[in-house]
């Protein structure tokens, strides 16, 4: 018991996104969650982000195990990566979070590498320190759960994403008398979900997206096209079962969309899918108003397909005046500006487009102001972190901890890579990791050693080299120059000669350009004669070529 409890966020804390949480206790680390971070990324070609695996992989003897709280790539995104920097350890996970995750590290080639261990409602899962029960909650996916983790110094809970829904189309609500039993019993820390702290109305029940989805299905007079996430099982559910009620054929689109109706299929759910579901080619047989599209890239990723249908490339789905596109599904922060381009797009093909903020077509996963404060007097914790969320949310997340009389200094809001340390003489953030995120290009990433951290390696290794140079218009002679500017193509010891030796070799070629004129002959295009030249020293010198942009001004 000397030895305090270690808590460290590697992401998620401060970003929606990457989220992955440290526990340490003596000899003994659990990982919850693993995710990546797609949003807000797009310069420099990079894909997404990932937590920086450098801290644990010093420590990857003491990693016992993964606690995955469900399927989202935000949760289990960053996994494959984790087992390529050698941090290997049993991941435990739910029966659907496990399929989604094999299929991720299938497109990674590490299926077999993986030691996958699923569990259900019930089970306990014993390590050396820690004792960890898997509690359901309500999210935009099935099977997802909450940890209670029974720490020597007491019992943690981590909510994972959640929300309180009194009427879930699967499952049935999150149980509140577990959670009070052990707010009853005393609850050392809890880390909640902080994304829709902002938000007062209680989150939509899924309920109700039935009775709209119903009302639109009933006014079709064109296709409807619904563009959803394609983990949201329980929402493609819903629309299987409406359309079996209601006499309507549904037609899939988009890679993930069939994959995880396959996946739900063998798990039991969707079970109208058989006699419902057609090929997306035959929706010609059928009257236009009858057909459902259940279509993936809602946020407008490339080449997905409802980027397709928005550009009027989709090989089976042409949209006309009178179809109906659904948005079902909350812009990620930083996708807004490309989704309102395909939005556009898409009224511009002719189809009328529904989104969250104007019709009651899609409910937040995640649990608002009044189910979160339920969750802290629930459970009545000694110690709060807020977790999931943006700075912002952290700091309402905290104030909401304190109103419901958490003493301020029992409440940690921190961002990513604070080492934070609980024990007897209380909770505080004893180190700060730089920057722990690593941001990778390519949707495979490669291997770790291709990660690339903030800047582009490429740039450092190729860069380019300017060469700057004044000449009289009249006499044709160089008055001024070189100036050579050179943006990241060598280590910075070695630019500074390489530049002096570069600079000595325009000189030289300033020389012979001058004698040249003054001998009279013709002149020639010097701009690419020190392009040539300068991109052979390099290669001599690197081993490659810069790109090499020679700039000769006239005066
Ligand atoms: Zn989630």
């Amino acid at each position: 018991m000397n030895e305090p409890l270690r808590i460290l966020p590697l992401g998620g804390l401060g970003e929606i996104g990457m989220n992955c949480l440290v526990l340490e206790y003596a000899d003994e680390i659990l990982i919850v969650d693993c995710g990546l971070m797609f949003s807000d990324l797009d310069h420099f070609g990079v894909e997404f982000a990932i937590p920086d695996f450098s801290w644990l992989r010093e420590r990857k003897q003491k990693v016992s195990g993964f606690l995955i709280t469900h399927g989202h790539e935000d949760h289990i995104g960053a996994l494959p990566f984790a087992l390529k920097a050698g941090i290997r350890a049993p991941i435990y996970a739910s029966a659907f979070s496990a399929m989604l995750l094999k299929e991720r590290l299938k497109d990674h080639g590490l299926e077999s590498e993986a030691d996958i261990r699923v569990f259900r409602d019930g089970d306990r899962l014993p390590f050396r320190h820690f004792s960890v029960e898997p509690v359901p909650v309500n999210h935009s996916i099935v099977d997802a759960f909450a940890m209670f983790i029974d720490t020597p110094h007491g019992k943690v809970i981590h909510t994972g994403d959640f929300k309180i829904d009194p009427t879930p189309f699967y499952g049935s609500q999150l149980e509140e008398s577990r959670f009070r039993k052990a707010g009853d019993e005393g609850v050392l820390l809890l880390m909640s979900d902080s994304t829709n702290v902002e938000r007062h109305q209680h989150t939509l029940s899924e309920n109700r997206i039935y009775e709209t989805f119903e009302n639109l299905f009933a006014a079709a007079e064109g296709l409807t096209v619904i563009a959803m996430f394609a983990s949201n099982v329980a929402r493609i559910g819903q629309v299987l079962s409406l359309a079996e009620r209601m006499g309507k054929k549904v037609a899939v689109t988009g890679r993930s969309m069939d994959q995880n109706l396959r996946l739900a299929q063998e798990l039991g759910y969707c079970v109208d899918a058989p006699n419902v579901v057609i090929p997306v080619e035959e929706i010609g047989n059928h009257r236009r108003s009858d057909v459902v599209i259940l279509s993936g890239g809602s946020q407008a990723e490339l080449g997905s397909a409802l980027q397709r249908m928005a550009h009027g490339e989709h090989r089976q789905v042409i949209l006309q005046p009178k179809d109906r596109v659904l948005m079902s599904s909350r812009h990620i922060p930083g996708n807004e500006k490309i989704i309102g381009r395909m939005i556009n797009r898409l009224f511009k093909q002719g189809a009328e487009v529904l989104y969250e903020a104007v019709h009651e077509i899609h409910s937040s996963g995640h649990a608002s102001r009044p189910e979160l404060k339920r969750m802290l007097e629930w459970t009545k914790p000694k110690f709060f972190l807020p977790i999931h969320g943006e700075y912002r949310h952290l700091v309402h997340h905290g104030k909401l901890g304190e109103e419901v009389g958490i003493p301020s200094d029992r409440i940690c809001v921190v961002e990513n890579g604070a080492v934070l340390e609980l024990s007897d003489a209380g909770f505080a953030c004893v180190e700060q990791l730089e920057e722990p995120r690593v941001l990778v290009e390519g949707r495979q990433g490669g291997d770790v050693s291709k990660l690339v951290l903030k800047d582009r390696r490429v740039l450092g290794e190729r860069g380019v080299v300017f060469a700057l140079l004044v000449r009289n218009e009249e006499s044709r002679r160089i008055i001024a120059g070189p100036e050579l500017v050179s943006k990241g193509f060598a280590n910075e010891t070695l630019a500074p000669h390489l530049m002096d030796e570069a600079r000595k070799l325009v000189k030289k070629l300033i020389n012979e350009y001058d004698r040249n004129l003054r001998e009279g002959q013709p002149e020639p295009d010097f701009q690419e004669t020190v392009r040539v030249e300068l991109r052979r020293f390099f290669e001599r010198n690197l081993g490659h070529k810069p790109t090499v942009m020679p700039m000769i001004l006239d005066i």
